[in-house]
């Protein structure tokens, strides 16, 4: 049983926190402890301590050639320590995805494609006989532990002639799964409208992109909110930022925040490309564009650990409590001036910078950048 002692460290209120993990659990939080352990991570009382940090939108199958990456490279090499794939794979091959990432450190879990086929190419809902309910069913009974969500992605290349079908039958299929899973809906370009998807989403449907920048987004040509999208918010439907090449607008934030309209979980849609050459990069990245929106450190921290462990059913993630995972993402805040880029180019200056210096996963600790 190998012990772990965070010591000197502090929580999101500036208050002393010490965390003491053993053999995978937290089994000590409190100000200040007196214990041992076999290693000691000392933080001076510099760095914040927050629970492992879950990213619900990525793609990290590696052999897919659209979109993917290494889990490890998103996920705790950058202070993530649990990502969530959004449906990169499908019944056809969320087999050996799961198979490849039992060699990660990161935790992998995944949202299974409405497609049997995944994101094979652009198109994966174009084709309906590409929706098998037993073939999705017996996928989940195979990948019971792994399986904790599903993904339609409902926007016009995806769907092609399909128009809203692929997202009833995703709705179908939810109902009458034999395991309750959360639906994530990807919306972009129309058809289908906004409106429409909307409507058929029912509470606790992730609605990701939330904060795109197109027409067929959040926003009036004229700058203000369509009048459907609150009616959504109030009906139950979780708004994800899932940023993306092409999916964060700096203005449908701002008009958005201003008009209290917020996203419940904020994550990256981050794959190699938008990793190394932005606009994503990061999670962190992405928690100082919402500190740069006006949003505190306290609302934006439930968005990548308690929002999604209830969304997504991972009762033993996203706290800092006695018996849960000993996740643990541990970072600090410096008051350098930078400049953020949105997915359509938009500049904004910040003076904060959120830098994750140790991911600890399971309690092994990874110092970041070694
Ligand atoms: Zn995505």
């Amino acid at each position: 049983m190998k012990s772990l002692y965070i010591k000197n460290g502090k929580d999101i209120n500036e208050q002393p926190l010490e965390l003491l993990l053993e053999d995978g659990k937290i089994v000590d939080v409190a100000p200040q402890l007196d214990v041992t352990a076999d290693e000691i991570i000392n933080l001076q009382g510099h760095s914040y301590v927050s629970a492992g940090w879950i990213d619900d939108h990525v793609h990290c199958y590696e052999k897919m050639s659209l979109y993917y990456d290494d889990p490890d490279l998103v996920g705790y090499c950058n202070g993530v320590t649990t990502v969530i794939d959004a449906g990169s794979t499908g019944a056809d091959n969320i087999g050996d995805f799961h198979h490849l990432v039992q060699s990660k450190k990161t935790n992998v879990y995944a949202m299974i494609n409405i497609s049997k086929t995944g994101i094979l190419a652009q198109d994966e809902l174009g084709d309906m006989d590409r929706l098998q309910f037993n073939t999705l069913q017996q996928a989940i009974n195979d990948y019971p532990h792994f399986i904790i969500g599903l993904k339609a992605r409902i926007s016009k290349s995806v769907i092609v002639g399909n128009g809203i079908k692929p997202l009833i039958v995703a709705k179908e299929f939810q109902k009458q799964l034999s395991q309750k899973l959360p639906l994530m809906v990807h919306v972009g370009t129309n058809p289908p409208e906004l409106s429409e998807i909307m409507d058929v989403m029912d509470a606790g449907d992730i609605m990701t992109h939330c904060f795109n920048g197109k027409d067929n987004g959040i926003l009036n040509a004229d700058g203000s909110i369509k009048d459907f999208v609150q009616k959504g918010l109030d009906k139950g439907i979780i708004f994800d930022v899932g940023h993306g090449t092409e999916s964060f607008n700096f203005k449908t934030a701002e008009v958005a925040f201003k008009n209290n309209l917020y996203p419940q979980s904020l994550s990256t849609d981050i794959y190699h490309g938008n990793r190394e050459n932005g606009p994503v990069y990061n999670l962190a990245t992405c928690i100082e564009k919402m500190l740069y929106l006006g949003f505190e450190l306290q609302q934006i921290l439930p968005m990548i650990t308690t929002v999604p462990a209830t969304n997504y059913h991972l009762s033993h993630k996203g706290k800092l409590a006695i018996g849960m995972d000993a996740d643990v993402t541990i970072f600090n805040i410096e008051n350098y001036s930078k400049t953020l880029v949105d997915s359509d180019g938009n500049t904004r200056q910040s003076t904060k910078t959120v830098e994750p210096i140790y991911s600890i996963v399971g309690g092994n600790a990874y110092l970041i950048g070694e």
